[in-house]
């Protein structure tokens, strides 16, 4: 089994929180798609002969591509890869893109939709410089079902955002299960270096929420879910059962992957990790540039820990005092019948410095 991730870097502007290789310049969509089929075709063997199961196309914004866009490159990759074993097919969208005409040109072997919601409050969007406003997404949702008939959709949530209080949170969650997605993410924000949010926070110009703040916003989001039939199948992940996400997870159970595009990761599943650089110009000018690591085997057994513990069916641990303390501190518990181990509750609040505890 194996996974093919395309990176699309193309936004139409940029939120204030955002370090994921994109660009706002307009660049030639057309050739970009044509790069990426050329990549496709290079690199077709880093996969062996393991059969595909899981597409994503993901960004930046892959609804910014034009509908003819999309299409050439699903086409293309139908082309050059045996995808007749696909049981899930990702597309990453915008909620502002999706029009009547944008809904009926998706290609139908897209089964799947990752929405980037983040809020439910107007307030919240406009600072985050998100393009759309709270009543987007359920035009949106209703557009994909009933005109390009996809019914596993899922939409990022976000918490710790400067002036959101419990109660905005509450509202969005609210929202979000209205919405009636089979699938929820959620994430607290980070401030990351080099973006416009980290430089109002230097400059004493926004504060995000303490982390007193996000652990209650967590608690409550995991409580909601969890009433509504949720499960959280990974830290930041939460599914009806039956629709986690097939790629997502596979990146966890270190299933091979290939990814295309500038700023795209692969992985062989075994000790080869590698990377296109992200530099959207020169790819254009087909100068693909790529970097890659070979895992030692310290490097193998912290990603398992890494990867495992997030989540619900975590990773196999052999004894060890640390080990032995974080049971006894109720961080991690024993899956029944299993040698694996998974966070408690207590232990997903700080899974940070659990996990850094049993790394080597
Ligand atoms: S969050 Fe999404 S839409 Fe916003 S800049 Fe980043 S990739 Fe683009």
């Amino acid at each position: 089994m194996a996974g093919v991730y395309v990176h699309i870097p193309f936004c139409k502007s940029r939120c204030i929180y955002c370090d994921f290789y994109s660009t706002t310049m307009s660049g030639n969509r057309n050739l970009f798609v044509e790069r990426l089929l050329a990549e496709a075709s290079e690199r077709k063997s880093f996969l062996g002969n393991r059969s595909i199961r899981t597409v994503y196309v993901g960004g930046g914004t892959p609804s910014q591509l034009p509908a003819s866009a999309l299409q050439k490159l699903v086409a293309g990759l139908a082309e050059i890869f045996d995808l007749s074993a696909v049981e899930e097919f990702t597309l990453e969208v915008n909620p502002e893109d999706i029009t009547p005409q944008y809904a009926a040109s998706l290609p139908s072997c897209i089964n799947r939709i990752s929405m980037g919601v983040q809020s439910f409050v107007d307030s919240e969007l406009a600072l985050l410089q998100r393009r759309h406003n709270a009543q987007k997404p359920a035009e949106a949702i209703q557009l994909l079902r009933d005109v390009a008939h996809i019914q596993n959709i899922s939409i990022d949530l976000m918490y710790g955002l400067p002036n959101q209080t419990l109660q905005s949170f509450q509202h969005s969650i609210d929202e979000a299960l209205k919405l009636g997605t089979q699938h929820i993410s959620a994430y607290n924000l980070s401030v990351e270096e080099g973006t416009r949010l980290s430089q109002l926070v230097d400059e004493g110009k926004l504060t995000v929420a303490d982390e007193k703040l996000c652990l209650s916003m967590n608690a409550m989001l995991r409580r909601k879910l969890h009433e509504a039939g949720f499960v959280q199948y990974e830290i930041s992940n939460y599914a009806l059962k039956g629709f986690e996400s097939k790629h997502n997870s596979s990146y966890w159970n270190r299933t091979p992957y290939l990814g295309l595009g500038p700023g795209a990761h692969s992985y062989d599943g075994e000790r080869l990790r590698c990377w296109n650089l992200s530099n959207l110009r020169d790819y254009l000018q087909g100068n693909r540039l790529s970097e890659s690591e070979t895992l030692s085997d310290d490097d193998l057994f912290n990603e398992q820990i890494m990867l495992g513990l997030r989540t619900s069916h975590g990773a196999i641990l052999t004894e060890s005092p640390a080990l032995d303390r974080l049971i006894s501190q109720n961080l991690l518990q024993k899956v029944s019948q299993s040698d694996r181990y998974r966070l408690t509750e207590n232990g997903l609040a700080l899974a940070d410095e659990v996990i850094r505890r049993l790394m080597r």
